[in-house]
């Protein structure tokens, strides 16, 4: 359901960048409305670039406290995860790049 509402909303928000490039393009002049065109339709390319070059980071925070003190137990099993804090054990949470994180 949240995910329906989300997916609605960028609808929403869509057709109104849409029509804000429309307004733009008739209302000052077309070529600023062909620049904003071809910044939306590079702004997803220039995204998953971005999202790609990024590094990837790990979630050490603690389901339990909150602090980030999680850690593997033992760095060769990717499943399980231990709290420095308060002693959080989950022998089945998965968490990426924990070991990256030290
Ligand atoms: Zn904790």
């Amino acid at each position: 359901m949240r995910t329906y509402l989300r997916g609605l909303l960028m609808v929403f928000t869509w057709i109104a960048v849409a029509g804000g490039v429309v307004w733009v393009a008739v209302k000052w002049s077309s070529a600023i409305g062909g620049v904003l065109c071809v910044a939306a339709m590079l702004i997803p390319f220039a995204y998953i670039l971005v999202c790609t070059l990024y590094p990837s980071w790990g979630d050490t925070k603690c389901p339990r406290c909150g602090k980030p003190a999680l850690r593997r137990p033992d760095s060769a099993n990717p499943v399980g995860v231990v709290c420095d804090a308060c002693g959080y054990e989950d022998p089945e949470l998965y968490r990426a790049y924990l070991n990256e994180m030290r």
